[in-house]
């Protein structure tokens, strides 16, 4: 039951948005960069949320790109990514969802969170 609780509690912690100019050196978890700031946001990165990974995923936002994120800023200031992020070629294969700040693990069921995120 506790673990169930903190299961959803995982799942339901916002993410922090970063609008910045460049990367910074140090990247934060539960935080989504996005970078060239509101006005030519160009890539968005985030650190994979599954705990054992800890890769910094780029996801390239510009409209010059055929396969491209398309970011939705929410009235509350949360972030949506479209479509999922889906991490091939690296060993995680990690795939998430990033929706108003929150990230969803495409595991159904759908309050899944990875084994090793669960205790943080
Ligand atoms: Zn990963």
């Amino acid at each position: 039951m506790f673990r169930w609780i903190f299961n959803v509690w995982a799942r339901f912690r916002p993410y922090r948005t970063e609008w910045v100019e460049d990367l910074p050196d140090d990247l934060h978890k539960n935080t989504v960069y996005i970078i060239g700031g509101r006005k030519h946001p160009f890539y968005a990165a985030i650190v994979c949320p599954r705990k054992t990974c800890r890769q910094v995923i780029h996801l390239d936002l510009s409209p010059q790109v055929d396969k491209r994120w398309r970011i939705i800023e929410h009235v509350d200031g949360q972030i949506s990514l479209s479509p999922s992020v889906h991490v091939t070629g690296l060993p995680c294969r990690c795939h998430y969802w990033l929706r108003k700040g929150r990230i969803v693990w495409s595991e159904s069921p759908s309050f899944f969170v990875p084994e090793e995120n669960r205790h943080d």
